[in-house]
């Protein structure tokens, strides 16, 4: 291929907006995803009939265009859901978000007069380093609430302490929620202001959340994007100034490595990754040190199929307890019952969070399923008898650490890539920014204007205000 393509790198919802924007102005991009089906960590997978998202996928969104966008695609195939989920901490589960008289009744009155006791002491008192994730909720919450519901489910997820982690994460996550504003709300049952973390309705394709992203696929390719999976992008070649080719191969081997030139390229590469397939290497150390320092939390989901027509009525279950691994529960069921192809039976996703390469993800999967019911008999939610069949879903680029010094990080990598004229990152991954599907959706489709000329958005500081996050 000698014609020069402006080039996508990866498939999920920021690769696949972006060639969609491009295609309806008339443009014919070219996408490389590396697995066989588009999405990325949106896509639903198809396992004997029944289907899994990668962690259920809520749609939510403050922006009118994205909202726009999934009605247009998605026509009457989207359902509204009502939020159910709970959290399971030592052998109790308390409604979430709150409310008042369950966790009062899961507490109890010496406890819950202890977390309004170390709130005040916390709030008002104490000095707390508020530049972490422990300074800034015990800050918000106290001490006692920290440790019920914060510090075990961060400490799984982020696989280190709290002391450790930027609170850049907390802001996002839970940001103007309080302990007073929690208590208005779960006494008067308000959630019309409700912190965007905690919202009550969101809306969710009846066959999961990979439908939207296959019709957006089949629409961009309809007004002439290609869109290849199973290719790899492996190298990306640069003159210092201009990207001039992406060399892409087969995920499983090198064999088959194609050459394409480009006239431009749009990444939404994981931003480490991105770095160190740059040919030749950026020549300064600082840039492939910050590229070192940047880590993905990664996760892996346990998938089951079970025997059983009930088991619970949320969407999902938080696992703080800290005897088990077990992250998060989700029940797919009460995503969309077509989720499920038997309605007598019941099919879960176990997720764990895990580093890329450690004991948890290199352990076989025989074994994982194995663990991972244990642990589900363990906290009472189903019994080995009931397991039909299960597998195992591997994801290393699931969260962006935000270690204190990561903003350091990508600071130096943002100031390097800036010197390439034909050339944007964007997406979760790409941007190293805890974001929301709808997010990336909207940073592909900005980053496509930006071409176009009728833009000039700075992806990396896109409005997060106006879109929702949650882990
Ligand atoms: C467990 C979990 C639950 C979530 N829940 C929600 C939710 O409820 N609602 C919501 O809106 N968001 C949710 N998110 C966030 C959402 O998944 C992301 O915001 C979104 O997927 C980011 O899109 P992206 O295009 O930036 O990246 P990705 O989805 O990561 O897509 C990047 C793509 O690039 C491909 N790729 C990587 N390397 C290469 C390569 N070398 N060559 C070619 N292709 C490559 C990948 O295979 C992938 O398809 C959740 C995330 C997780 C982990």
């Amino acid at each position: 291929m000698s014609e020069k393509r402006i080039a996508i790198a990866g498939g999920g919802p920021s690769g696949l907006a972006c060639a969609y924007t491009l295609a309806r102005q008339g443009k014919e991009p070219f996408l490389v995803e590396k697995e066989d089906q588009v999405g990325g960590l949106c896509r639903t997978i198809n396992f004997h009939g029944y289907l899994f998202d990668i962690g259920g996928h809520r749609f939510f969104s403050k922006n009118a265009e994205i909202l726009e966008l999934w009605r247009h695609v998605m026509g009457n195939d989207m359902l509204h859901v009502e939020r159910k989920s709970k959290i399971y901490y030592r052998k109790r589960f308390f409604n979430y978000p709150l409310s008042f008289f369950n966790v009062f009744k899961n507490l109890g009155l010496w406890e819950s007069f202890r977390c309004v006791l170390s709130f005040i002491l916390n709030k008002y008192f104490r000095k707390r380093d508020e530049s972490t994730l422990e300074g800034w909720i015990t800050k918000q919450f106290g001490e006692r609430l920290f440790w019920i519901f914060f510090k075990s489910y961060s400490e799984k997820l982020w696989g280190k302490s709290c002391e450790n982690i930027s609170s850049d994460w907390a802001e996002q996550r839970i940001r103007g929620l309080s302990l007073r504003v929690a208590i208005r709300d779960m006494l008067s049952g308000n959630r019309k202001n409700a912190p965007t973390t905690l919202v009550r309705q969101f809306l969710y394709p009846r066959t999961g959340p990979g439908e939207f992203y296959e019709r957006l696929k089949k629409n961009s390719a309809e007004r002439g994007a290609t869109i290849t999976t199973g290719r790899r992008v492996v190298r990306i070649r640069h003159d210092g100034a201009r990207i001039v080719s992406v060399v892409a191969g087969d995920p499983r081997s090198r064999s088959g490595e194609e050459d394409i030139p480009v006239e431009y390229l749009f990444s939404s590469l994981p931003l480490p990754d991105l770095i160190k397939m740059l040919d030749p290497l950026p020549s300064s150390k600082d840039v492939l040190v910050a590229a070192r320092g940047l880590r993905f939390r990664s996760i892996l989901i346990v998938n089951i199929i079970l025997d059983r027509k009930d088991l619970f009525p949320d969407q999902w279950i938080y696992v703080h307890s800290p005897e088990v691994k077990l992250g998060r529960i989700q029940n797919y069921k009460n995503w969309s019952p077509a989720m499920t192809l038997d309605p007598n039976k019941t099919s879960l996703g176990l997720e764990y969070f895990c580093d890329e390469g450690d004991w948890f993800w290199r352990m076989n999967d025989v074994d994982l399923i194995n663990f991972a019911i244990n642990e589900a008999e363990k906290i009472g939610i189903t019994s080995r008898r009931h397991l039909i069949d299960g597998f195992v879903v591997r994801n290393a680029y699931a969260y962006p650490v935000y270690n204190l010094d990561y903003k350091k990080h990508v600071a130096v990598i943002r100031e390097y890539l800036s010197g390439f004229s034909n050339f944007q990152t964007m997406g979760r991954s790409g941007l190293f920014q805890y974001d929301n599907s709808d997010h990336a959706l909207y940073q592909g489709i900005c980053a496509a204007r930006n071409f176009l000329g009728h833009a000039k958005c700075d992806l990396w500081n896109l409005d997060s205000n106006r879109m929702y996050l949650e882990s």
